[in-house]
Formats: structure tokens, sequence, C-alpha cells
């Protein structure tokens, strides 16, 4: 049986983060009342004129920048044409030829291109609004129409559905660090699109290719592009061909339905905007967009792992700026060793605030730093420590004071420790009997005991120690 290798290839929009859209001064929206964030110019009542928006612009060269892109000298606007109620003009401007970026990569995917145009409007169906009357009609809100997308186009370079989704979680990482957009898919401010085909592993020819729309999360279009490459995978086994389409992908029940033949450049009649001129990249603008350049975070991913990080910390703290800003600011202090303090940024402090930046929480950098240092000196358990740091996330302090506070400081081991131990084992003796007939996984009831007794000040490994000598082993 043939093995088939699919290929992927990504379309991202980005709604650029500017104060006002891309051809007029309208405000963006957030979730005001409909057709209020509105204009002649992004109406397209007849007589109006574009106005390119200048940060959008800038926003579009920091993206090209930190993608490795060739920067047009000059960028030209064409007239995109199609008719849907979204689109009031008949038509998008959009960029065909003369892109803003073209080439680069981002890790190991490389760029084809990026591109500025202006967002459509959007549809809202009946059903989904309770002011909308008749159940099969729909309304426009413009308030969205106008709005700057940059469109980030990759080459066929993604193999698998996994590595799309980790691909698509730098690209926001990076969209995110260069504060030009929210990239919040629930919000739809950063929408993909996954071009799909499969061919015989090995060969070097592109299969057909269809084209799963706007997926509003990671996971589904994981999901949804392992759903198409089996949906492609079944039809050639059968003898059918892959008919190019664009196609939804419904995450409840993994269906996916055609929404409509494949378009071509040709059914959109590109022509250059003829409202606008041509947008000269001056040298002072380069300049300005490299000065706002900030260290990326797969720049910063290296970095860490260069000061000993696994890889994998390394990934978690330079993903999530805040994190890794936490983190850096915790090393900055006397004591605490990288990869454990790390380890406890990306697991236990990550599992007290969630998404939140842990800065805007009540935990210092600082004070986590030194509750790594009590447990390297085994001035405090990590059992307790986890307590500690509850209280570090809730109320702040200093991790000292709070050990003393609560009585949460670690027993010494030996003498206090010993008679607890007996005892323990005293009171477990199916436990003490596996043990020393070689079960070492018995021992977790001995050391559970002694926690209980102790209020998880003791050392498990001194705990296991003793448990050893007293039994003889
Ligand atoms: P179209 O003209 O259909 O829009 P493009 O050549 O512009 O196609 O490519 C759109 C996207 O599809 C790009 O991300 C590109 O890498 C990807 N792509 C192109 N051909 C294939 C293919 N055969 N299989 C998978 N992805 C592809
Ligand atoms: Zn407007
Ligand atoms: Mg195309």
């Amino acid at each position: 049986m043939t093995d088939y290798e699919p290929v992927i290839g990504l379309e991202i929009h980005v709604q650029l983060s500017t104060a006002t859209k891309m051809f007029c001064g309208c405000a963006l929206s957030f979730g005001e009342p409909p057709n209020t964030r509105t204009c002649p110019v992004c109406l397209g009542l007849p007589g109006t004129l574009p106005l390119p928006n200048e940060r959008a612009i800038d926003f579009g060269l920091m993206i090209g920048m930190a993608l490795g892109c060739e920067l047009a000298p000059r960028s030209i606007f064409h007239r995109k044409n199609y008719f849907y109620p979204d689109l009031p003009k008949g038509y998008q401007i959009s960029q065909y030829d003369e892109p803003l970026c073209r080439g680069g990569h981002l890790g190991d995917v490389r760029i084809h291109r990026v591109h500025l145009e202006e967002d459509a409007a959007k549809l809202v169906h009946a059903g989904s609004s309770g002011r909308i009357h008749g159940s099969d009609s729909s309304v426009v809100d413009f308030n969205r129409g106008g709005t700057p997308l940059a469109e980030i186009v990759t080459e066929p370079d993604v193999r698998t559905a996994a590595q799309a989704r980790e691909w698509l979680t730098l690209l926001r990482a990076t969209l995110r660090r260069l504060g030009v957009s929210d990239v919040n898919m629930e919000e739809g401010s950063l929408r993909c699109d996954a071009n799909i085909s499969i061919r015989p592993a090995g060969s070097a020819t592109l299969g057909t290719k269809t084209e799963l729309k706007n997926m509003n999360s990671f996971r589904y279009i994981e999901r949804g592009i392992n759903a198409e490459v089996e949906r492609q995978e079944a039809l050639l086994r059968d003898g059918h061909e892959v008919v190019p389409q664009t196609l939804h992908f419904d995450p409840r029940t993994e269906a996916i339905s055609s929404l409509r033949s494949k378009e071509e450049a040709h059914d959109y009649r590109y022509f250059p905007e003829p409202d606008l001129v041509p947008v000269a990249i001056t040298e002072e603008m380069l300049e300005q967009a490299r000065a706002a350049m900030p260290e990326l975070p797969a720049d910063r991913e290296a970095r860490l792992q260069g000061l000993g990080l696994t890889a994998d910390s390394a990934r978690q703290l330079a993903w999530r700026t805040e994190l890794g800003d936490f983190f850096e600011a915790a090393l900055q202090d006397d004591g605490a060793e990288p990869q454990p303090l790390a380890n406890w940024v990306t697991n236990e402090l990550v599992a007290r605030v969630g998404e939140e930046d842990p800065a805007t929480t009540k935990v210092q950098p600082a004070a986590l730093a030194k509750l790594v240092a009590l447990v390297a000196e085994k001035a405090v358990t990590s059992s307790n420590a986890k307590v500690v740091l509850d209280r570090l996330v809730q109320d702040g302090g200093d991790p000292t004071s709070i050990v003393e506070a609560e009585g949460l400081g670690a027993m010494g081991g030996g003498d206090e420790l010993e008679p607890v131990v007996e005892a323990a084992l005293a009171a477990n003796t199916d436990a003490a009997e596996k043990i020393r007939a070689g079960n070492p996984k018995a021992i977790g009831a001995i050391i559970g005991h002694v926690m209980r007794e102790t209020q998880g000040r003791a050392d498990g490994a001194e705990v296991t120690r003793i448990v050893r000598a007293k039994l003889g082993l």
C-alpha cells in the first residue's frame, strides 16, 4: 500500500491593532453596537477616496523584518473584485503582484509573502442574534469592514498537523511580541486557512490541494488537517481524485463539507487601485521599524537554551513573553539555579496564574527565586514550598517569613525524623514487609504516613534512607 506524505501551506490573516481602519479614520471596533464605527469611505459610498494608514504599513514592515522577508521599495494596492454582502464596494483593496514583503522564514517554514489588505464586514445570520426577525435573514455589521489586515502566506513546507499547530504558536508569539496585533483567535484577530495535499512519500511533485477555511483555534486546525489528510488518503486509495475546493471543518462532528469550488486569481479580475498612489517605502520608515524590533521569541529561546535550560523550558518561557520576563527578573536575584527556577515558573507558577501575567499577581520574582533557593538548600520541602507559593501568589510577601510564621520549615534528618519513621513502619507492617521483599514502590505508604505526621516537613529522600537503614537493606 502506498504511503502518503501530507503537504501543508498556511495562510494567516492578522488584524493589526492600529487605532484606525486601513483606509479611513474610523476607530477599530471592539464589540460596539453594530454599524456605529463606519463612515462613507468604509461603507463604500460613491465619491469617497481611501487614504492608507501609515501605522498599518509600519506594522507590515515590522512583520516582514521579524520574518526575514525582503521588503519592497514600493508597494502597490490592487482591487480584488467579488460580490458578497460583506463587501460594500464590490471589491477588497488588497495587494497582488507587488506585496509589501516577499520570502523569509520563521523556524523551518519559509514565508512566501506578506501583504496588507482590508477586512470585510461581518455577516450576522438569523438565529445568532435576538434582534433579527425572520428565520432565514442575515444582516451586515460594517464595524469590522476596513480593519487593517496583514496576510502571511507560507510555502508548502509543513508536513504534519502537529507541526502546523506548533508553528502557528510560534507565529502568534512573534506577532504578540511585536505588538502589532491582539492575535486572539476567538475574537478573530488571528485567522488561519490551511492548504492541504498529499503525495506518495518520496515524491517531489505536489498533489492537488484543498483549502480548509477559518478554523478558530489551533486545536481545531490540528484536528481539521488530520481529518482532511485522512479524507484525501481514502479518496486516492479508492482510485478517486482530490477535487480542488474550499472546505469547512466542523469541530463538533469532525465532518468536512464543501463551501465552494476553488476560485482562481483571474476570477477576481485584479487591477491596480486607481485611487491610491504606490506607497514608497523610505529609508526612514525602515529605520523606524528596525528600531522598534524587540528580541523575538525564537531568538530568546536560543538565548535561554544558552543559559543551560532544556529545550522545552526555553521554549515555554520564550514563547510567553511575560513568563520569560518573570523568569529573567527572578534570575537577577542571586541564589536560584536557572533550571529549577524555570521548572517552578513553567509548572507551579503557571498552574496558579493560568493565562494571566504573573507580574499582575502579588508574587515578586525575587520571592520566587528565594523560595527555589530554600528548596535547593533543603530548608523547605518541595511540597511545602508549593504551599508557600500559594501564599505568595495570593498575598505576596517573603518566603522565609511565611515558612517561619506557618511552621513550614523542613525537619532536620536523623534524630528528629527517626522516631516518626519508626512509628510509620510499625503502623504499616504490610508495606514494611513488601519493601523488605524487594518491592521499592511500597515505600510510598511509609513516606505518605511520615508526611501526614510532619505536615509535609520531612524530606522524602531522608525518609527513604532511614527506612532502608531500619530494615537492614
Ligand atoms: P492559490 O493560487 O490556490 O491561492 P497559492 O499558490 O497562492 O495557491 O498558495 C496558497 C497556499 O497554498 C500557500 O500557503 C502555498 O504554500 C500552499 N500550497 C500551494 N500548493 C500546495 C499544495 N499542492 N499542497 C499544499 N499546499 C499548497
Ligand atoms: Zn470608515
Ligand atoms: Mg493565492
